[in-house]
């Protein structure tokens, strides 16, 4: 936890939930041990939807489809939403759950791995949610700036891995290591790319913000 637990406890208790659907949903997956977006997360995200209203909405990892119900019920009826899932077995749940949200003509599934399926997609989309692989977010942003249009946002989940991603070379396993030097290289990456504004912030498990925003319009005072 980045934040001290009684801080996000006291701030989940302020939340007015999503209706019976997605709160049974939320406790399901929870039950079931699926990941899904964290409470206080999930309100920044609602916050960043209604003021973009995007109409093309781009995320990778579905796991269940709980994060791409809470969008499409944050975003303009004629918004849609183009979610990217890889795991066999969280696949059919998803599109079950879609179904049952009467979400289906709103949300389009693509099954399988996000490294291909990027590169198939054709711009413009003007709200990214990249929530995959913690891993491979760096592989997958030379194709997500190619979709992104300007003034796009780009809201990245799970960045700082519990406040873990800036020490213990020695406490963290090999694997865990690697993870954390990939992200703290695409959070350089985020934080220096002429042509995103990224904010990032210790909310959840860490969640960066990013505006595609037109090269020129970035230029430092001299
Ligand atoms: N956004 C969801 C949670 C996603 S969990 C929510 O908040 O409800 C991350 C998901 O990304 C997992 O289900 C995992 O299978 C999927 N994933 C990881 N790497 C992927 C890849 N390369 N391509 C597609 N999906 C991937
Ligand atoms: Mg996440």
């Amino acid at each position: 936890m980045i934040v001290e637990e009684r801080v996000v406890s006291y701030i989940h208790s302020l939340d007015s939930g999503n209706g019976e659907f997605l709160d049974k949903l939320r406790f399901q997956a929870e039950e079931d041990k699926i990941p899904i977006i964290r409470q206080e997360t999930e309100q920044l995200l609602k916050v960043l939807l209604r003021l973009k209203q995007p109409k093309h909405i781009l995320e990778v990892g579905t796991a269940i489809g709980y994060s791409a119900l809470v969008m499409a019920a944050n975003v303009p009826e004629e918004s849609k939403i183009t979610t990217i899932e890889k795991y066999e077995k969280r696949i059919p749940l998803a599109y079950q759950n879609f179904q049952d949200a009467k979400m289906e003509d709103k949300i389009t599934l693509l099954e399988g791995d996000a490294i291909e399926i990027l590169k198939t997609l054709t711009p413009a989309y003007d709200f990214i949610f990249m929530d995959a692989a913690k891993g491979q977010y760096l592989n997958f942003f030379p194709e997500v700036m190619r979709l992104l249009e300007n003034g796009g946002i780009l809201v990245s989940d799970n960045v700082l891995q519990d406040g873990d991603i800036m020490e213990s070379r020695y406490l963290v396993t090999r694997r865990n290591r690697t993870i954390h030097a990939r992200m703290r290289e695409y959070l350089y990456v985020l934080t220096h790319t002429p042509q995103l504004q990224t904010s990032v912030l210790p909310v959840g498990d860490g969640l960066s913000v990013s505006v595609k925003i037109g090269a020129k319009i970035k230029e430092k005072i001299k």
